[in-house]
C-alpha cells in the first residue's frame, strides 16, 4: 500500500475502516448506531484505517461490557471483561500515531 493516508479522502478512508470491521465481525452499521465512535477524529489525526477499526472495536467491547456491568474495574480504559486474565488493555493501546 503506497497510498498516503493523509491524501485519502474521508469516504475512502471510512470504506477501509468498514472493511476492517467486517473482517472481525463487528459491522460498523450495527455498532455505530448504538455507541457512536468518533471516526472523524481518528481520520483527522491521521490514524490508519485498520488502527481506527481496531480502536472502535475495543471501544464497542468496552461500552458493551459497561452496559452489562461486566467492565473491568482494574483500570479506567480497559476494554476486557471484568475478571479477565493477564494485564489490562486500554482502548487506545498499541495504536501508532503518525
Ligand atoms: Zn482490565
Amino acid at each position: 500500500m503506497t497510498l498516503q493516508y493523509s491524501l485519502m479522502d474521508y469516504e475512502h478512508w471510512l470504506d477501509e475502516v468498514k472493511a476492517a470491521l467486517d473482517s472481525v465481525n463487528m459491522p460498523m452499521i450495527d455498532w455505530q448506531g448504538v455507541w457512536p465512535f468518533d471516526f472523524q477524529a481518528e481520520y483527522d489525526s491521521g490514524t490508519k484505517p485498520h488502527d481506527a477499526a481496531m480502536r472502535a472495536n475495543r471501544y464497542w467491547w468496552r461500552e458493551q461490557n459497561k452496559s452489562l456491568k461486566q467492565d473491568c474495574r482494574e483500570s479506567k480504559d480497559c476494554w476486557l471483561p471484568r475478571g479477565h486474565r493477564g494485564v489490562c488493555q486500554p482502548v487506545a493501546e498499541n495504536i501508532a500515531r503518525r
